[in-house]
């Protein structure tokens, strides 16, 4: 099964299935269950979410897609403007995957926060070494 990319400024207001449409403006992609479904899947691009590779030809979208969320339950990976599937997941394993990217988040989130307060430390830290003319 095939998905096409189109690079789009703005997601569009309807989504045809076997297109993912990608907007580095609002950093998001958006596509259709593959399982024919019609759940429209929303994957942030983000560290902390997904990232695509982009050959001038296809496209990869890692990590994988799981519609956790539907009734179809489906897993999968794009891989060169294919679908991939993968095996569906327990419901144990999902609520065990579902768990680790809450930690995984909420690590980015704590990272972001730091890094923030490392900056703020610099500044303030620079602004005392001109007050004093060292910088
Ligand atoms: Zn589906």
């Amino acid at each position: 099964m095939t998905i096409v990319p189109e690079f789009v400024e703005r997601i569009p207001q309807i989504i045809e299935e076997g297109k993912i449409y990608i907007s580095t403006s609002v950093n998001t992609a958006i596509h259709l269950c593959p399982c024919g479904c019609k759940t429209e899947i929303v994957t942030p691009i983000d560290p902390s979410e997904w990232y695509f590779t982009y050959n001038g030809e296809t496209i990869s979208l890692y990590p994988s897609v799981g519609v956790w969320g539907a009734v179809c339950k489906s897993h999968y990976w794009i891989k060169k403007n294919q679908i991939e599937w993968s095996r569906t997941y327990s419901k144990q394993e999902i609520e065990e995957v579902r768990t680790q990217e809450t930690i995984e988040n909420q690590k980015y989130y704590d990272y972001l926060k730091s890094e923030k307060n490392n900056k703020k430390r610099i500044s303030w830290f620079r602004r005392l070494l001109k007050l004093f003319d060292i910088y």
